[in-house]
């Protein structure tokens, strides 16, 4: 007997809506098919395994077979198939209100979340121009039957010969949709959203190369030949295998640094595994790795709302069935699912990194230069994060040692403690052009941070938040004695004019484009005469700005160096003899530009500061040449 009806209350608007909604997203319809047919044979061995069912259950298996040349594509289950009031419930009626209900709910913002959420069986209707269902329930008399329907609101049922218990869905490819008629574009869907699914998923045969063509082996051609290991248990499994389902996932990535195996199932269920790549200076790069599941079933890669921004450096995978997928992404934030989730996949990768830094501390120096920009990144951004990770944050030194905060803190505040009681954390960003005031530092018995990594001018202003009674210094912000300022020393006494004088002599033999505050001060008889120096405050305050820290005010103005004459210096003492006394602004300048020894001097430490350039080098080097002869030849 053959049945003809009219689908659900809302169809008539329902078809349009799938065909015209969801055109982002056709493709997604295969992964609904292939997720049902799961589910039905899931639901088989279920039955199977508490005795309900005695039925042989045969090797159970989802496949999927294309015809090319007569476009229909099948997706075979023999899972427990449907009798024929099921296939009314669930197919004619019960779909189609929920979906009604659906749209009527978010129809302003169905762009933004399609793709999220199936429409089940009924996305088969944005590739096919009709659909059959033929199905055979595993219930005691159950007789088969066949489902069609041609996307118009009316179907028909009527009994089929269907032999075997499951599910036959045929999809009559329409005509603008041919692209789901070629093997390639469903190999790489399958391949795409099926690859982890529990059951096999089986798609022609695998082919092998003869006679100078492909051909299929007598052998099924495994979709899911890969383990999803986050389903296994973290007990039973190695560091090797998990590599080894790193290099399953991202094929062409290097090794990762660590993994995390997450596995909660209250008060939400979610488990996953989450690799932190080796990241070098490009935060952008890696980003949108990780794969996001529900239930095996694979459903996007951008994660963004569901974990928190730093950890999207992260790869792997994550499975949940708690993530509601059905709602637009800016609701998502909010969703109080979502926030636990994110807090606890937060909580985990800091645990992860506490356990790394207790029982494998050489490992995590090794990997640490891969790992500090994540790792920085997060504190800045993650409040909870980073209170964390004060704890096993390292800190590397020139010399290449690593430290926790707590204890470079306390192994250095002996010697580099100020007479304020502040310990004063030296650092470089350029081992090579701060060269010689690491090394001046170094002999004065400090020690020095190396802070090359691109957050770090952020870093160390955290920091200095978080720890009580600590200030940064970079070593060239000032000269080694006022770096750490340790009793109040004696500094030169000069009058105002004389330090007006000094200024205006100096001023006028420095490059122009940058602006000079010039002191005196007793650096010692032997040390330099001149030292050129960028105060901690301004260069911070510019390089914030530089990265869009909102401090403009101080982005604009010209770089302001400190000028420190050592008045103990005997060539500066030679210099300032020379200078007559009771002279003119104009005469000053005179004096100054007509000072060769000076002029040398001053290029002396504009060269060691690296900023000696074009013609004021050239020069420099000619004066100096004839220095040298006549200090040899005559
Ligand atoms: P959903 O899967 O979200 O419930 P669908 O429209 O995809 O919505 O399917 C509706 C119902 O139809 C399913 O819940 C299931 O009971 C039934 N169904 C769909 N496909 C199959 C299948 N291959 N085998 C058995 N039952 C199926």
């Amino acid at each position: 007997m053959s049945t003809t009806g009219t689908i659900g209350v809302t169809t008539e608007n329902i078809f349009p809506v799938i065909k015209k909604f969801l055109y982002s997203d056709h493709e997604i319809f295969l992964r609904e098919l292939v997720a049902n047919a799961v589910d039905a044979t899931q639901k088989m061995k279920a039955l199977a395994a508490s005795g309900e069912c005695n039925a042989e259950l045969g090797e159970l298996a989802v496949r999927i077979e294309l015809d090319e040349a007569a476009k229909t594509l099948k997706v075979i289950d023999n899972g427990i198939g449907m009798t024929e009031e099921e296939v009314d419930k669930y197919i004619n009626q019960i779909a189609f209100s929920s979906a009604g209900e659906f749209l009527e709910k978010y129809k302003d913002q169905l762009s933004s979340i399609i793709g999220h959420f199936g429409l089940g069986f009924y996305s088969a209707f944005m590739v096919a121009e009709k659909v059959t269902i033929e199905t055979l329930s595993w219930k005691d008399g159950a007789k088969a039957v066949k489902w069609s329907c041609d996307g118009s609101p009316e179907y028909t049922m009527e009994e089929c010969a269907k032999l075997d218990r499951g599910t036959v869905i045929t999809l009559y490819i329409a005509d603008d949709e041919k692209e789901y008629a070629e093997k390639s574009r469903i190999s790489t869907l399958l391949n795409k959203y099926c690859k982890f699914m529990p059951v096999p998923v089986i798609f022609g045969k695998e082919q092998e190369w003869k006679d100078g063509k492909y051909i299929d082996t007598e052998k099924d051609d495994l979709i899911n030949k890969v383990e999803p290991l986050w389903a296994r248990k973290p007990a039973d499994l190695k560091d090797e295998d998990y590599n080894e389902f790193y290099k399953a996932l991202y094929p062409m990535a290097e090794e990762p640094l660590f993994h995390i195996h997450l596995n909660v199932d209250y008060p939400f269920n979610l488990t996953g595994i989450l690799y932190f790549p080796k990241i070098k200076n490009n935060v952008e790069i890696s980003r949108n790795k990780i794969q996001l599941y529900c239930n095996q079933m694979f459903v996007t890669d951008s994660v963004d709302n569901i974990v928190p921004d730093f950890l999207t450096l992260l790869h792997g995978v994550i499975d949940s069935p708690d993530i509601p997928l059905n709602v637009s992404r800016s609701y998502l934030q909010s969703d109080s699912n979502v926030k636990k989730i994110s807090t606890y996949i937060t909580k985990k990768v800091a645990d992860r990194l506490d356990e790394i830094f207790r029982n494998e501390r050489q490992q995590l120096e090794e990997k640490w230069d891969n790992l500090k920009l994540f790792i920085e990144y997060g504190m800045l951004s993650d409040e909870k994060f980073c209170d964390r990770a004060m704890k096993f944050c390292l800190l590397k030194n020139t010399e290449n040692k690593y430290f926790s905060i707590e204890d470079y803190k306390t192994a250095v505040a002996g010697e580099q403690t100020d007479k304020d009681n502040k310990v004063v954390l030296l650092y470089a960003t350029d081992q090579e052009a701060q060269y010689s005031f690491i090394e001046a530092a170094k002999s004065k018995g400090y020690d020095v941070l190396l802070m090359d990594c691109q957050l770090d001018s952020h870093f160390v202003n955290l920091l200095e938040t978080k720890l009580e009674n600590v200030t940064f210094a970079r070593v060239d912000s000032d000269s080694v004695d006022n770096l750490i300022a340790k009793e109040d020393k004696i500094r030169p006494e000069l009058s105002e004019t004389e330090q007006e004088d000094l200024s205006a002599i100096f001023q006028t033999v420095l490059p122009k484009e940058n602006q000079y505050y010039v002191q005196a001060d007793n650096l010692g008889e032997n040390a330099m005469p001149i030292l050129i120096t960028q105060s901690e405050f301004m260069r911070r305050y510019r390089e914030m700005s530089a990265m869009g820290g909102g401090m403009n005010f101080y982005g604009e103005m010209p770089p302001m160096y400190n000028i420190t004459v050592n008045m103990q210096n005997p060539l500066v003492a030679k210099i300032l003899a020379a200078k007559p006394a009771d002279l003119h602004k104009e005469e000053l300048a005179d004096f100054a530009s007509g000072n060769e020894m000076l002029k040398q001097v001053v290029d002396l430490a504009l060269l060691a500061n690296g900023m000696l350039k074009g013609k004021d080098l050239s020069d420099f080097i000619a004066r100096s040449a004839k220095v040298v002869e006549d200090a040899y030849l005559k």
